[in-house]
Order: structure tokens, then sequence, then C-alpha cells
């Protein structure tokens, strides 16, 4: 018998270190409190595990890092966005690049070129920043997904998936020339990382190019995603990451990219189509908002970065250790009875607050409250996804109330450890055997877009 090497075993070794600082819970109280209650407002020096986002917070590797010294800061045509490009055609498959300084660059050109005043724009959940591009556009959010998406308890491999009938009666609802396009992400970030399956992608793009309708791919994730069809969906298990990948991308007409993720970069975005027309287009607003075509906001040396990182992501074993980890600190979390989102979720573990502090009604902010009372407990800062990510209604003003209301314990790629996710595992553990203790919040400031970054909070 042959000896078999763990899934969670890293695939690397660490060659340079960045300090952490430890912290009193007197400290982290006065920081907490600073900070409006809010993780997004803490310092980062007063966090100890740093699990608010995976968003640029990613281990670069040396392959990147070799990279980054070979960049061609030309303003334009650089040999770096030449790489980029041709790194994009490998993985994805579209045939037009379009740079953007990260993915919300990339959602706001597909939005301003796709969509008319009053449109309908269907998607499987929504993203904040794609939601917010589409409603600025003039478009009116729709979501499709299916209702499993929406409870935490049910245990669907596929719960980012699109559900067909909504999608249909929306297209006979309000016709086909009134729906600008879908979006598809993969995974479904606010789902709690679900992945939508390969034949749901593909009755999808048949139902909507049926109709005359652009399929959009939100691919911020989408090597998890193809990962998630290799392990769950028949017929894939001996296709690579790579060839999974591209057949997703076949059943669509174009996609927005955070390069923040997947890519293991700090830095980056793009958005990529098929038809000349709305790469034109796109390319028309690009030097307007991000930069020249051929940069779109990034340096040559990120563009480099995010080439090497976007191949690196599509090697299975890095794939095959990034959901392990996160389906470590799940289990870990799972056997100790603490109420999460299930199944295990790609980019990390969210932890069901109204099943958590079932005293605190949503109206304080649930999340919110566990989130600030995990950061005080341990140092471990997460991140609030519920009523206050969700916002307000754009007619009524009334705020949006989700039935998922979660914190999100999201996994930086290649930056923690095992006993990491031990000590973040254990202090969880510990707060949940005295959830009775917890509190709501008030809302004290309230920005106007995208409040979830810059509100502040009082204890209640
Ligand atoms: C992060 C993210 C975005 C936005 O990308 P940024 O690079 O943060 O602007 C869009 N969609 C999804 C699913 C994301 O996770």
């Amino acid at each position: 018998m042959s000896f078999t090497i763990p899934p969670m075993a890293e695939p690397y070794k660490i060659k340079m270190v960045e300090p952490v600082k430890i912290t009193t819970r007197e400290f982290r109280e006065n920081a907490a409190k600073e900070a409006g209650y809010n993780t997004f407002l803490l310092r980062s020096e007063d966090v100890y595990i740093d699990l608010l986002t995976d968003s640029g917070t990613n281990a670069m590797s040396e392959y990147q890092w070799a990279g980054i010294m070979l960049g061609d800061e030309a303003y334009a045509g650089s040999k770096n966005y030449y790489f980029l490009e041709s790194a994009m055609k490998e993985c994805f498959g579209y045939k037009h690049l379009v740079p953007a300084h990260q993915g919300r660059g990339a959602e706001h050109l597909v939005s301003k070129a796709l969509i008319k005043q009053g449109q309908w724009v269907p998607g499987n959940m929504y993203f904040t920043t794609t939601r917010q591009h589409q409603e600025l556009q003039g478009g009116h959010f729709v979501d499709v997904i299916v209702d499993a998406a929406h409870d935490p308890n049910n245990e669907d491999p596929f719960k980012g998936n699109v559900d067909l009938v909504k999608f249909e009666k929306l297209i006979k609802e309000k016709g086909a020339e009134n729906i600008a396009y879908i979006t598809i992400g993969v995974t479904v970030n606010l789902a709690g990382g679900q992945p939508v399956s390969m034949q749901n992608l593909r009755e999808v793009g048949e139902l909507a190019h049926k109709n005359n309708i652009k399929v959009i791919l939100d691919a911020t994730r989408a090597m998890e995603n193809a990962y998630y069809i290799k392990t769950r969906e028949k017929g894939y298990e001996n296709k690579s990451v790579k060839e999974i990948l591209r057949e997703m991308c076949s059943y669509t007409d174009g996609a927005t990219c955070s390069g923040k993720k997947d890519f293991h970069t700090n830095i980056g975005g793009f958005a990529a189509c098929n038809d000349d027309d709305f790469a034109q287009n796109m390319r028309s607003n690009v030097v307007v908002y991000e930069g020249l075509q051929t940069y779109g906001g990034m340096a040559g040396r990120d563009m480099e970065a995010m080439a090497r990182g976007m191949l690196e992501a599509c090697e299975d074993h890095v794939m095959k250790h990034r959901i392990a980890q996160s389906e470590y600190l799940w289990n870990k979390l799972d056997k100790a009875g603490v109420p999460l989102v299930r199944p295990c979720g790609g980019h990390g573990v969210f932890v069901d607050a109204k099943a958590f502090y079932p005293q605190v009604p949503q109206e304080q902010y649930t999340a919110q409250a566990l989130a600030i009372d995990i950061y005080i407990h341990s140092g471990v800062r997460s991140m609030e996804r519920g009523i206050v990510s969700a916002g307000r209604d754009q007619e009524t003003g009334k705020e949006h109330k989700p039935k998922l209301e979660t914190v999100r314990l999201t996994i930086p790629r290649r930056v923690y450890t095992q006993s990491h996710f031990d000590v973040v595992a254990d202090s969880i553990i510990d707060l949940y055997q005295q959830r009775d203790k917890g509190r709501g919040l008030k809302m004290v400031y309230e920005p106007k877009a995208l409040r979830f970054f810059q509100a502040r909070f009082e204890k209640l």
C-alpha cells in the first residue's frame, strides 16, 4: 500500500513570514468600539487572524513574484497584457479580453454595455457590487436562484443553481426583449460559496439563447466551482479543472472577473466576451473609466502576476487544498454543534447567525453583532453577510430582509496553516458555549450605497 498525503497538507512551503500582533481582550473591546462595531472599520494591524475576505488577501507564489519583476510598464501594448490575454484564452476560452482595475470595474463596463433603462436583470442571488452597478444603469435585479439556496440546512450539492422555472416565468412575464442578460455567479458568494452544476449551466444557456438573452458569468471563483463539478457531478471526475472551466464558459457569452480571488493576486480584474460589438462597446468605455484597453487600471506587473496566478489556479491540487482548508474548519465547527450553512462552501465557512444568537432579532443586526463578538473574543476578523449587506430596496427604501443571516469566515488562499484554523474553531466553539450573552446592535450611521463597508453601530 502506498501512503497518501491528506488533502489538507499544504502543497507549498513558507519562504517569507509576516508577523501578526497578539492582543488582549481589553484592547480588542476598545478597538471594536472605535470601529463602530463594524469589522470593516478595524485596523488590520489589530487583527490576529484575518478572515474578513479572500479578496486580494492571497499569498502569491514565487512564480508570480518573479513575474512582478518582468513588468512592462509601457503605456500601450504592454507584453504582460498579451500574456494575460493568452492565459485568459487558455483557461476561459473567450475571444476578447477587456482589463479592469478589479471586478467591479468590469461589472460597470458590462452593465453599461448591456442594460437599457428599466430592463430586468436576473441572477442566481445577487452580489453586492454586481447588483449596485446593474441598478445604477437603470436595471432591476431579479433573483432566480433555486429555493434551496435560501435554506442553510438544505444539503443539496449545487445550491447555486438557477431555477429554470423562475427564469422562464420571468421571460414570459416581462418579455425577452426587456431582459438585459442573466448573470450567473460561480460559486455563489452570498449563498455561502455554493456551486452551480454543469447541467444547470448548459440548460440556462439553452433557455437564454433560445430567447436571444445573453449569459454573463461572474467567474470570480470559477476554478472553485469547476473543482466542485469535478468532485460532485457524474462524468467529470477524470476531467481537469481547466477542461471543466472551458466547458462552463462555452455555455455563456462573456464574463466579469475579479482577479483578487481565485487568481491569487492582490489587485486586478477583467471582462471577457465573444461578440465583437459587445467588446468594442466595453473598449470604448474602458478608456474613460479604467485605463487604456491594454492595462485597464492595472500596472504591467499586476497583469503578469494575475496571468500566472490564473494558470496556477487551474492546477487540480491547488484547488483541492483550497477546498480542503474550508472543509477542515467547517468539520471542526460542525462537530461541536455550531450552526453553519450546509454543505461547506468554497471560499469560507458561513455561520448561521440566526441559529447562533436566536435571542437577537434580525432588525438588531444579528450577524453584525456576532462578527464583532468573534473579534472581541479572539482577535479573529470575519464579515457580516445578512441584512446589513443586503441594504435597502431601491423604490420603497425598506431594508431587504434576507433569509440567510450569516457571518462569513473567509479563507485567504495559501495564507494560514492548520493551527490557525484550530484557533479559529476553538474560539468560536467557546463563544457558542456562552451564546446566551449575545446582544444586538443599533445602526447609528448609514451610508447611501454598499452600507456594510462603512456603517457604524452601537451596542444595545
Ligand atoms: C469580489 C467579487 C466581485 C467584485 O470584485 P472586486 O474585485 O472586489 O471589485 C464580484 N463578484 C463576486 C462573486 C465577488 O466575490
